[in-house]
């Protein structure tokens, strides 16, 4: 049977549902807000980086009253539905952060294993169960010119004092086994990875268990600006707080500042039924690495720890107007599209089903990275914006939120990433025509081993882009 016909039966039973938040041991709602409230920090937004700020905030000053209010559920959003990729990596990559910021990429390196190893130490301390492991990073070479792209990002990331190593075809296919592998490159030190909706539940509770307020299941609607304090509008009361930090990422939260420099694109994920164990033995991935290729367009691929393998991303798809919403949860044709690239890349899985398939919408900015920004005064901070790497940047967003809303200046606050905002998204509709000419533009890259034609070169050249 042709690949494609056993990918499509393949999916017939997947439910339209998150993996990792579809389990009876789903944190239960927190209470939602009604009435006025005080506090001396309010958080809009109860995903990884509103948590993260919310408890870095206590930690610091314990005693401080923090709330966090949160629109549905916390890690309603990309934080419950996200590969659980925690990277060290603060600049959405190496490559990334040396383009852009050549002279402080030491100090991003330190600061994204110290950001790495502070996450491991807090699941640590507090004894969260998100099946966090350290691991190695895989990206596979699936063409030939992939190849040549490897040996290059070998040079560079030695030139910076990175663990890597090459692997030629044989030793990658002996380590996991598709015919589709060509060589790889290993990342080492450098990654964990970690089931998402139980690192934020487990973050929630810690939160909690520090004295944070977490309102749910209630929409900040506005703030304003009283004489020295804010006021953040829910439907049904109102926070009176010194500051506040709005942690909304891809959505539409309660400033309008961030919508210039952050637009939600839609990425994909498919995850099947737990492998046994002859169908283990068949791919091999003893060490369990996460895996990725080299494509502009990639999939990045996991197990998980009763043994189903996630596969997600390859399409990176903008809605028009900054589109958002459940209707753009599912998606046919990439669901499609995944469910017949994984079976290219593990044909002998042929007869394994998916049983969950969904998406979600990653905050992007021009450079990949995430914006900081101030508004009300300097009372109001807002940040988001990691593109695919948020898992751990968003501990460093919310503590760089943190020193910002404070008026602290810190090494985290002199970085250039931090102090200069990216290059702005046009407004429509010359957003949504650069996203697609740049789409465009990226697969034919990919068609044409790598090469990139001269709209491509000429944004390579601003610094500025598109990616997942
Ligand atoms: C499919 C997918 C796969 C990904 N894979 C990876 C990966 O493997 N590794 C990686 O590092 N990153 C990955 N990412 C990115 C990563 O998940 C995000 O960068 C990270 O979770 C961002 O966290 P956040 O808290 O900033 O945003 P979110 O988790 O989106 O949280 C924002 C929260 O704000 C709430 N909110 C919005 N508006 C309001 C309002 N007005 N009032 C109150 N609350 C509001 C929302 O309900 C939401 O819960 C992936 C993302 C997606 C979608």
């Amino acid at each position: 049977m042709a690949t494609h016909v056993w990918a499509d039966e393949a999916l017939d039973d997947a439910i339209p549902a998150v993996f990792w938040s579809d389990r009876p041991d789903h944190r239960a709602t927190a209470p939602s807000l009604h009435g006025v409230h005080h506090a001396d920090l309010a958080v809009v937004g109860g995903g990884f980086t509103g948590l993260w700020t919310a408890i870095l905030a206590v930690e610091e000053q314990p005693g401080m009253e923090v709330v966090v209010v949160e629109s549905q559920r916390c890690g309603f959003g990309a934080s419950s539905r996200n590969g659980g990729f925690c990277d060290a990596s603060l600049t959405h990559g190496l490559q990334n952060g040396l383009s852009h910021w050549p002279d402080d990429i030491q100090v991003l390196l330190r600061m994204g294993i110290e950001n790495l190893n502070a996450i491991e130490e807090t699941i640590d301390r507090h004894s969260i169960e998100a099946d966090f492991r350290r691991t190695a990073e895989i990206s596979v070479a699936t063409e030939r010119w992939h190849l040549d792209e490897l040996a290059e990002a070998l040079e560079t990331h030695r030139s910076v004092g990175a663990n890597v190593d090459l692997l030629d075809q044989s030793a990658i296919r002996a380590k996991i086994s598709s015919p589709t592998y060509l060589g790889a490159l290993a990342r080492h030190d450098e990654i964990a990875l970690v089931d998402p909706a139980r690192l934020c539940w487990g973050l929630a509770s810690v939160a909690e268990r520090l004295g944070v307020r977490i309102f749910e299941e209630t929409q900040v609607r506005g703030i304003s600006r009283g004489q020295s304090r804010v006021t953040l509008r829910t439907d049904d009361g109102v926070i009176h707080a010194d500051r506040a930090i709005i942690a909304t990422n891809a959505y539409r939260g309660p400033t309008r500042s961030p919508r210039r420099y952050i637009i939600p694109v839609y990425d994909h994920v498919l995850m099947t039924e737990p492998l046994n164990s002859a169908q283990l033995d068949s791919i091999g991935w003893s060490d369990r690495e996460g895996l990725g290729d080299v494509s502009n367009q990639f999939h990045y691929y996991r197990m998980s720890d009763d043994n189903r393998i996630l596969w997600g991303g390859y399409d990176a798809i903008y809605h028009f107007n900054n589109g958002l919403g459940s209707e753009y949860d599912q998606n046919q044709g990439t669901h499609a599209t995944l469910a017949r690239h994984f079976f290219e890349t593990f044909p002998q899985l042929e007869g394994l089903r998916f049983t969950h398939r969904w998406g979600g919408p990653i905050a992007t900015t021009t450079r990949f990275t995430p914006a900081w920004g101030r508004s009300h005064g300097g009372n109001v901070v807002w940040v988001g914006g990691y593109t695919g790497l948020g898992v751990g940047a968003s501990r460093f967003g919310g503590q760089v939120a943190v020193d910002l809303v404070l008026g602290r200046e810190t090494e985290r606050t002199e970085l250039e990433m931090v102090r200069k905002k990216p290059f702005p998204f046009p407004p429509e509709p010359m957003r949504w025509m650069g996203v697609q000419l740049t789409r465009k533009s990226i697969q034919r890259a990919d068609r044409k081993q790598g090469r990139r034609n001269t709209w491509l070169r000429v944004l390579d050249r601003f610094g500025v882009g598109f990616d997942s």
